[in-house]
């Protein structure tokens, strides 16, 4: 019954359900600018303009230890993986302040990172839609984060039944992705080898793992859409590595899933992010932070490497048509001298199959 309340609030506010395919507008005007406490505003406020943030610097707040565990809080809604119904995109309420709000909930003090959409919530970085403001002296997140970010964390984490997965190693043949910056190796072989190591440790957890390919195969990203569709898989994990080149000096694990509809992306790349269209796939906003959490909190876990974030972006075409949760996992730098050493090394890469296995244990 709740869900269905939850369905008709946001038919009531306007955010398009999605559409089986391509996307639909966003009606903008529906979150009110900070300090507001009244009914929306008439004007378009996404993005946010200008005039929006506070000038006081916003400070470093204490942070839980890295290892810190998110506390479910009590009581839990119902499962959000796999998520069959769309969740609001807009909300009436005013800018949250966040800490007090953390607090209430049982959720770990966020750590602000000045001058930044990010925050770190239980050592796991998270970017966020809107750069949080400065009301009163208290740090003020848009009510979009607050849904979509932080209270995805509040639910427990609910597996598909039958567990079905769907790996994706990224481009192949013709389409060989980034080059190690040591080693020769493409971006195409290295994503397929972790990819097979993932598979068996899977399925000794009892998931039926499928791949979207197994050897050096072009692949088009809608035919690794229509697999999952086809497959009815639960879940969908693509892997990749990253690469600044020229640039070296990046490192690190990012976690990306689709940006929910009304909010900025955090990479935008040559796509352009148009924060009112919304996608199959945001159907499961909540289920693919969910997943994208687990996913990357192993990983960094298991690897040791640099936290660059759970990010949000809409270029990526293998996450927008999914309907199922769906995440894409940037396993690190083939641009950056030391890890592309690293992930050159079968045991390396070993490392990175295990945390993905652990996070869907
Ligand atoms: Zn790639």
């Amino acid at each position: 019954m709740r869900g269905w309340i939850v369905v008709v609030a946001i038919l009531a506010w306007g955010c398009a359900k999605p559409k089986p395919v391509g996307y639909t507008r966003f009606p903008q005007a529906l979150i009110p600018p900070p300090g507001s406490d009244t009914t929306p505003a008439s004007t378009p406020s996404i993005p946010p303009a200008a005039g929006v943030r506070n000038s006081v610097p916003l400070a470093i707040r204490p942070t839980v230890p890295p290892t810190a565990e998110v506390a479910p809080a009590a009581p839990a809604a119902p499962a959000t993986l796999p998520g069959v119904a769309a969740t609001p995109a807009v909300d009436p309420e005013p800018w949250t302040p966040i800490v007090a709000w953390s607090r209430s909930r049982g959720l770990p003090t966020p750590e602000i990172l000045a001058g930044s959409r990010a925050v770190r919530i239980g050592g796991i970085v998270h970017h966020l839609g809107f750069e949080p403001v400065d009301q009163g002296g208290a740090v003020c997140i848009h009510p979009l984060d607050r849904i979509k970010t932080f209270e995805p964390l509040l639910q427990p984490t609910v597996w598909p039944s039958p567990r079905t997965v769907v790996l994706d190693p990224g481009h192949g043949g013709s389409q060989a992705g980034t080059r190690s910056l040591t080693g020769n190796r493409f971006e195409k072989d290295l994503t397929l080898d972790w990819a097979l190591r993932l598979k068996p440790l899977l399925e000794a957890r009892g998931w039926t793992v499928h791949l979207t390919r197994t050897n050096d195969l072009d692949l088009p990203l809608t035919d690794r859409v229509r697999m999952a569709e086809t497959l009815r898989a639960g879940l969908f994990i693509s892997l990749h590595f990253n690469s600044s080149f020229p640039s070296t000096q990046a490192r690190g694990l990012e976690t990306y899933c689709l940006t929910p509809c009304g909010m900025a992306s955090t990479t935008t790349r040559v796509y352009a992010d148009d924060a009112g269209a919304t996608h199959p796939n945001n159907r499961h906003d909540e289920a693919n932070l969910l997943l994208a959490r687990r996913i990357h909190r192993h990983v960094l876990a298991a690897t040791g490497t640099a936290d660059r974030g759970i990010r949000r972006a809409r270029f990526m075409e293998v996450l927008r048509g999914q309907d199922r949760p769906a995440v894409l996992v940037e396993g690190g730098f083939l641009s950056n001298p030391d890890e592309s050493r690293a992930i050159n090394t079968p045991a390396y890469r070993q490392r990175l199959a295990e945390g993905v296995a652990r996070a869907l244990e």
